[in-house]
């Protein structure tokens, strides 16, 4: 099994980290409620989309 020849400074393994998201993409404030949610998606939390469709409850 190949072996690093040096170990990685800590300022190489912070900027390879630089490219790690930080979230997932496309997250949007509910309307309704304020949580955080997917866009184009029904509210987790509340169950909305687009200030009306409500699902389960
Ligand atoms: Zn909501």
């Amino acid at each position: 099994m190949a072996v690093p020849f040096r170990r990685t400074s800590k300022t190489a393994k912070r900027k390879r980290r630089t490219h790690f998201k930080l979230s997932v993409p496309g997250m949007v404030e509910c309307s309704n409620c304020g949580e955080m949610k997917l866009s184009h998606r029904v509210c987790k939390a509340c169950g909305t989309y687009k200030g009306k469709e409500v699902v389960g409850k």
